[in-house]
């Protein structure tokens, strides 16, 4: 049966997440939300209790957003911005927030490119790459913020089919340190990347990285935020 979406999703959107879960609305953690001047990012309980309210005023079980959207998320962590480098701020990818052990979906047929457990604190956690012929062209799909149970039994090259269960969301132990969410990016050219891939970007590599990564919300048929 075609799940019924909630608004935005339209009835042709394909599914990343448990189709139980069709409840979505849209998230904003950028720079301009007043409601987020002085908030601690650091503080898990705190970004769990806005995302819950986000949720509960607008009756949904997702939260998304965040492709391209600027971000304070990453100021307290060194590896968004290490020595002489620019901060990277801006986000990549599409986040989806919900409960950790929900789960994620292949969006479409496509084998495995790599895994890892990027576990330093505020990288992916578990992730896994997806690689992905359309004809000629070769695209990369990111899944990141996994449990660490989702790596088990993948082996490069191995075929998932679009709905396949592809492995379920992290608690904040595994993930590393956040709430419980997706995150979801395309990559056009993946370089020499194995199981990782920068998830943000610095505004100077802005105009690369856009290109590269470009917005998921258009792969999934999802009303961009
Ligand atoms: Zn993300």
């Amino acid at each position: 049966m075609t799940p019924n979406f909630y608004t935005p999703f339209s009835m042709e959107s394909i599914p990343i997440l448990d189709v139980s879960l069709n409840k979505y609305t849209a998230i904003n953690l950028s720079f301009d939300n007043q409601e987020l001047k002085g908030f601690d990012f650091e503080d898990l309980e705190e970004c769990q209790n806005y995302i819950d309210k986000v949720l509960k005023n607008n009756n949904a079980t997702v939260a998304y957003g965040g492709y391209l959207e600027q971000r304070n998320l990453y100021q307290c962590k060194s590896i968004f911005s290490g020595m002489g480098q620019p901060q990277r701020n801006i986000h990549l990818g599409l986040d989806f927030w919900c409960k950790a052990g929900t789960k994620v979906i292949a969006p479409l047929n496509g084998e495995v490119h790599s895994f890892r457990n990027n576990h330093a604190t505020g990288d992916y956690g578990p992730t896994i790459i997806l690689e992905h012929k359309n004809k000629s062209k070769v695209f990369y799909s990111l899944y990141g913020h996994l449990s660490v149970t989702s790596l088990i039994d993948l082996y490069k090259g191995k075929s998932f089919c679009k709905g396949d269960i592809l492995g379920e969301l992290g608690t904040p132990e595994e993930n590393v340190n956040y709430a419980p969410h997706l995150h979801f990016q395309l990559i056009n050219d993946i370089g020499d990347y194995i199981g990782d891939y920068p998830g943000v970007c610095a505004k100077e590599d802005l105009d690369f990285y856009s290109k590269n990564c470009p917005n998921p919300s258009l792969l999934l048929n999802l009303e961009t935020c």
